[in-house]
């Protein structure tokens, strides 16, 4: 039997870490009682598994897993499953953490959880992702369910392997259970628009942050970063609305064209070439170079970590929207903040996702389901007014849209950890 080993992080620094760092820094700023901080920057639980399995060749490998929950003080924790080579503990736990700062700024009655495989699911064939999914959750079965923990799509993963987790525990239990895993295909209780969400939330807060500084969508220029999920449906959104989007980004690079890229027709050449590279009518880029692009919006979708300290001074963009978990670390954040530069944070601006996947629960519990029309409506009601409650917080306290939507977060986690009382 071989083991699976992770390679060298990409991350600079420890992501959980960093998310406690934040954490510090809100409670500072909101005055929240230091218990509650103290208790609020420890996971409440956490699993690590192995995973054997039978590849395509005879041979078993054993893959590492991890759920961790952070949260579950507002009801079922809730977060994604990431399938990446370098996936570590801490990432997860960081995760699971701005999950549920996440879930409480939106108002969802949701915590903070994430899981994380490490492997690269591109190496993969389907038939070993299934094996390697179905294990993991065997593996996970008694930490999830529909009252408990939520498991949903993220890096690495998608409705295939949403269809496998609702399979896999729904054969166990006897009975299909709708609400055990979010991202689920359509033919199998998915909601419409959940494809799309975490994108059009990003599209949404990119039009209100405009809004506020007098400027509008087809007059702005925008840098995406990653063409997963995230990036490629909010290049696609974006240049539905007529923005420019100057250039896009997967992992092995990107492609630059400052009079702007046909995104329709990048969407269908990276299907077709399994990459961006080579894109006609358009300059290749590394995606360190992306970063420092000249436009009006950036917007990272891919990874943690891709605008630090050595870079920040350098980002020439006046706004910078965060589709990607932890794109940008606490020290790149103080010189964008003194350099002027609004950052919308993850928190907020990649909430879309989760949004959506909280309607495709409770439309799971009811086994009712809506019309897209209304999907829409209701992600734009709730991300709008999360948008307007950390504006006015962050024009109130002087601070950041980070430590805004943080603050309303963890006041909010906060409250509900104080009146619920501390057992025993
Ligand atoms: N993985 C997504 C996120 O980071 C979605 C989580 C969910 O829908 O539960 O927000």
């Amino acid at each position: 039997m071989s083991s699976t080993q992770a390679p060298a992080t990409h991350l600079r620094e420890n992501p959980f870490e960093l998310a406690q760092s934040q954490l510090r820094r809100v409670g500072e700023t909101f005055a929240v009682d230091p218990n509650l901080i103290r208790v609020l920057s420890h996971c409440k639980k956490g699993v690590e598994v192995s995973v054997p399995v039978q590849m395509d060749d005879g041979s078993v490998s054993v893959f590492q897993g991890y759920r961790v929950v952070h949260n579950m003080t507002r009801g079922p924790a809730k977060g994604g499953i990431r399938y990446h080579p370098a996936v570590t503990q801490d990432e997860v736990k960081a995760l699971a953490m701005w999950m549920t700062w996440k879930c409480a700024l939106m108002g969802l009655p949701f915590g903070g959880a994430k899981g994380g495989v490490i492997c690269d699911p591109k190496e993969l064939s389907l038939g070993e992702k299934e094996r390697l999914t179905r294990r993991y959750t065997s593996e996970i079965i008694n930490e999830i369910g529909p009252e408990k923990d939520i498991p949903a799509p993220d890096v690495g993963t998608d409705a295939q392997v949403m269809a496998w987790i609702f399979d896999t525990y729904s054969m166990n239990v006897g009975h299909s259970v709708l609400g055990v895993v979010t991202g689920k295909p359509l033919s199998v209780g998915g909601s419409v628009g959940r494809d799309g969400a975490t994108a059009r939330g990003s599209l949404y807060c990119i039009r209100t942050a405009l809004q506020k500084q007098g400027g509008r969508l087809h007059d702005t220029r925008v840098a995406v970063q990653g063409f997963g999920n995230v990036g490629s449906n909010l290049a696609r959104l974006l240049a539905e609305e007529g923005v420019r989007v100057i250039a896009v980004s997967d992992s092995k690079g990107g492609i630059h064209n400052p009079y702007g890229i046909d995104v329709p027709a990048a969407i269908a050449y990276k299907a077709e070439h399994g990459a961006l590279g080579g894109f006609p009518g358009a300059d290749e880029i590394t995606n360190d170079e992306l970063i420092e692009l000249d436009c009006d919006v950036l917007v990272p979708c891919a990874l943690e970590q891709v605008i630090t300290s050595e870079n920040a001074d350098r980002v020439r963009a006046r706004m910078i929207c965060e589709g990607a978990n932890g794109p940008t670390t606490p020290a790149a954040d103080d010189i964008l903040e003194d350099r002027g530069i609004l950052v919308l944070p993850d928190v907020l601006s990649n909430a879309g996702g989760v949004v959506v996947s909280y309607f495709e629960w409770v439309q799971g519990l009811q086994e009712y389901f809506w019309k897209e029309y209304e999907v829409n409506a209701k992600l734009n009601d709730i991300v709008v007014r999360a948008f307007e409650e950390t504006w006015s917080t962050k024009e109130r306290y002087a601070t950041s849209m980070r430590t805004a939507a943080y603050g309303i977060a963890v006041q909010r986690v906060a409250e509900a950890t104080t009146i619920r009382g501390l057992y025993p």
